[in-house]
């Protein structure tokens, strides 16, 4: 599930939920004062570090010594790392 960030106005404080795409955003409430929170989505994309590779491909710069099988040198990419960046 996506993490949302919301902003509550009334308490100017930021939380995060945790939350399904099928929640309506407009029915959540701040869980300090109940009152009615705006997403933050303008700011998702900045504070969450772009480390969302998946986790069968390793991040960043990756030496033969630490590949548990060193045959995965000998793959071809797979499609679904080229078709990531969405
Ligand atoms: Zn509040």
């Amino acid at each position: 599930m996506p993490l949302y960030e919301y902003y509550c106005e009334d308490c100017r404080k930021e939380f995060t939920l945790l939350q399904s795409a099928s929640v309506n955003k407009e029915e959540t409430v701040c869980s300090e004062c109940g009152s009615n929170v705006r997403a933050q989505m303008s700011s998702f994309s900045s504070k969450i570090p772009p480390r969302t590779t998946p986790s069968t491909v390793k991040a960043g710069p990756v030496t033969a010594d630490e590949l548990p099988n060193k045959r995965v040198l000998n793959l071809p990419i797979p499609k679904h790392v080229s078709e990531y960046h969405d």
